[in-house]
């Protein structure tokens, strides 16, 4: 079989790649086997940039989604509980983020053509990458798209680097419901642990998260779930009684990027081009933008009549995504180390940092856009 675009995965970057290409005008098919994300406990928290890409893609998230008006960052430390306030009218938004379980968003993302198997080996040649499935299908295609996640095979048997570092943070995930509505404020708490977060969804629901140290986690996962909960509901009282409302799963954190995402007809993207800790919720809204800057590139490659797996054509790709992914990693990463450490300075940072934004309106707002799009 030959197409335009093999795009390899079957996560949410793989099936919104496979969907923006096509609408774009390029043959391009997904090659993964069905994704069960029913026990997937993350959810996506969509910045109002990536809503409007959506949109513009004709996928409407809203229709699952919960959307998000306001932040309150709190942090222990040597102040007491300091509290910070981020609302979407500061931001001049209609919404922080749109707020969805990974298979609601997969739900909103229309069927693409699929091979439904694993790649198991990618061949780059000088005109076509050939694709051999686990179900014996051999596709030829102009260009692969890496998307499937942190341990890409396509990512690899292109030789792009990923360049990695562990964090030492785990995150644990879970579902829960709430005793009290949570009226759509997300809170993110810094205390002596590391960080405990809840997303809202629908009235009762959030996902939440907490950050802490591989052993902390252990200790905590080696309980009962009603006692976890207990746990949790003491290191966040806000709305009340907090019950796990489905499986929870533990992700190891680290961060890191392809210094050069596209070589020999591979472009890589989503989490097998970068990886970051669930902080600030910048994860999945990078792939967005990958997607959007990868179907543009090859759409104007394809009007004008140039090959759009060749070099030439995708050495565009790295330099129109790397200064917006370098940002946000270095951004991410410094967070990362104040955020989710419970020693002394590190709790004076963030409490210094969250009164000083308190106080300085403008800088809170250019932060907020920053984050936002
Ligand atoms: C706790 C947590 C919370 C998060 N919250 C947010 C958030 O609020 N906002 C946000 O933007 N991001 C968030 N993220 C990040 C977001 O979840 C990820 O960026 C996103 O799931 C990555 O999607 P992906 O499709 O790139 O990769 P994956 O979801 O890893 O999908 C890749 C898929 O490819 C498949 N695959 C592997 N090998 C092959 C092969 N050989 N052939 C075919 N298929 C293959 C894999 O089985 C996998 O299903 C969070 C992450 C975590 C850990």
């Amino acid at each position: 079989m030959k197409v335009d675009v093999a795009v390899i995965g079957n996560g949410p970057t793989a099936r919104l790649a496979a969907h923006a290409l096509r609408d774009a005008g390029l043959d391009a098919i997904m090659v993964g086997p069905p994704a069960d994300r029913g026990t997937d406990p993350r959810t996506t928290a969509l910045m109002p940039s990536s809503v409007d890409s959506l949109d513009r893609l004709g996928i409407d998230v809203r229709v699952r989604a919960t959307p998000l008006r306001d932040l309150r960052i709190e942090s222990t430390g040597p102040f007491g509980l300091i509290a910070e306030d981020f609302t979407a009218e500061d931001a001049g938004e209609e919404f922080l983020a749109q707020n969805l379980f990974i298979h609601d968003l997969m739900a909103v993302i229309a069927d693409v053509p699929t091979v439904a198997a694993h790649a198991k080996g990618l061949f780059p040649g000088d005109e076509a990458v050939r694709i051999e499935t686990e179900d014996g299908t051999t596709l030829e295609a102009r260009l692969a798209v890496a998307a499937d996640g942190l341990q890409s095979i396509a990512r690899e048997a292109a030789g792009i680097t990923l360049r990695k570092r562990p964090l030492g943070r785990s995150a644990l995930c879970v579902p829960v419901r709430l005793e009290r509505p949570h009226r759509r404020l997300c809170i993110e708490r810094y205390d002596d642990t590391g960080t405990l977060t809840l997303i809202p969804v629908a009235e009762h629901d959030a996902s939440l998260i907490t950050i802490a140290s591989p052993e902390d986690i252990g200790a905590l996962t080696a309980c009962d779930d009603e006692m976890i909960a207990r746990k949790l509901s003491r290191r966040q009282p806000a709305f009340g009684k907090i019950a796990f409302s489905g499986a929870k799963a533990v992700f190891p954190l680290s961060i890191g990027f392809t210094p050069m995402p596209a070589r020999n007809r591979v472009v890589a993207i989503g989490e097998s081009a970068h990886i970051a800790p669930p902080i600030a919720a910048q994860g999945w809204n990078m792939s967005v933008r990958d997607i959007v800057t990868l179907t543009a590139l090859l759409k104007a490659a394809r009007e004008e009549d140039r090959d759009i797996g060749s070099a030439e054509t995708l050495a565009s790709y790295a330099p129109r995504r790397q200064p917006d992914v370098a940002g946000r990693l270095s951004a991410i990463g410094a967070l990362a180390g104040v955020a989710t450490r419970p020693f002394a300075p590190q709790k004076f940072l963030r409490q210094a940092g969250l009164m000083a934004l308190g106080r300085f309106q403008g800088a809170k707002r250019g932060l907020m856009r920053a984050g936002l799009r």
